[in-house]
């Protein structure tokens, strides 16, 4: 299950969409000097020039106070040329993540972390959801795996991945196990699944052994190593998998192609285009 076919094609859907609504603006906040997180915002500028948004790029320092965080969120907020803003994470250690999340706007919460978004897709009313989970499920989508009825294991339980990608197949009518570090018998749990996403960040964790013949298998994993990026699932899957995401130009171009149909999303809402719950 390539990404970057389907990627390109919603991206290219993207451009469209955003040519039809005049304007489209994505706001990054990146504090401090991580070197992935800088590679990351860059990518999402990239995209979102490439999509003919408007692209504002706020950089803070490592120490910035937590309040002059919140207040460029609250500006953010407030500017009528920003429809989406994404605060990259992780935040250095003095500041609460959490707060800082809860203080982008939920209407230009493209990233869907703010527990408004989270709590709709727990209600069953997914608004705006992370981009990585809503990249699996057009994966899978795209490559027809079936949903309905089947068992579906999800190894992570992350806030970006592993909760709101369980939720999804669980709306999607999967009978959906959530594994995590402290799972007694990961491998019994795994080789149930016809459906089996890793979200974990340990490399070529999950063996050929421990996946189910023909089962769909999504490998989220990113774990840079000197031999290159490596996914959570051993390369030998690939010869029991029906179905297996490549890493890298699996789920990754998803989630790019995914953040920008969200902005879109905002940039609909705030036109009125679409009513906000
Ligand atoms: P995270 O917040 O670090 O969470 C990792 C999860 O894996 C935790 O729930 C942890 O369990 C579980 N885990 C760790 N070791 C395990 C083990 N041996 N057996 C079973 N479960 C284990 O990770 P994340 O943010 O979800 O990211 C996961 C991976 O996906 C990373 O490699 C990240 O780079 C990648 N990622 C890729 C994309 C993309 O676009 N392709 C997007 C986001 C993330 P506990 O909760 O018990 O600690």
């Amino acid at each position: 299950m390539r990404g970057a076919p389907l990627a390109e094609r919603v991206r290219a859907q993207v451009k469209t969409d955003a040519a039809e609504l005049g304007s489209v603006g994505l706001a990054t906040v990146l504090v401090g000097d991580d070197p992935a997180s800088h590679v990351y915002v860059s990518g999402k500028h990239k995209a979102a020039l490439e999509a003919g948004f408007q692209s504002i790029d706020r950089r803070l320092p490592a120490d910035v106070a937590q309040d002059e965080l919140l207040s460029v969120l609250a500006e953010l907020n407030e500017d009528g040329e920003v429809d989406g803003i994404l605060v990259q994470l992780p935040l250095p250690g003095h500041i609460d993540a959490e707060a800082v999340l809860q203080a982008v706007a939920p209407i230009k919460d493209v990233d869907g972390f703010h527990p408004f978004n989270a709590g709709r897709l727990f209600a069953g009313h997914p608004t705006f959801v992370p981009a990585t989970p809503l990249g699996i499920m057009a994966l899978l989508e795209e490559h027809r795996v079936e949903l309905t009825g089947a068992r579906a294991v999800v190894v992570g339980r992350s806030t970006i991945v592993g909760k709101p990608i369980a939720h999804l197949l669980l709306g999607a009518n999967a009978t959906v196990t959530i594994c995590h570090s402290r799972t007694r018998d990961l491998a019994a749990e795994t080789r149930a699944a016809d459906v089996l996403v890793v979200a974990i960040g340990q490399p070529g964790l999950v063996t050929a052994e421990m996946v189910k013949e023909g089962a769909a298998v999504v490998d989220v994993g990113i774990t840079r190593t000197e031999a290159g990026l490596l996914g959570d699932v051993a390369p030998d899957v690939a010869e029991r998998a029906g179905h297996l995401t490549p890493v890298p130009g699996g789920v990754g171009p998803m989630t790019i192609a995914m953040l920008l149909r969200n902005t879109v999303q905002a940039a609909k809402y705030r036109q009125k285009a679409l009513a906000f719950p």
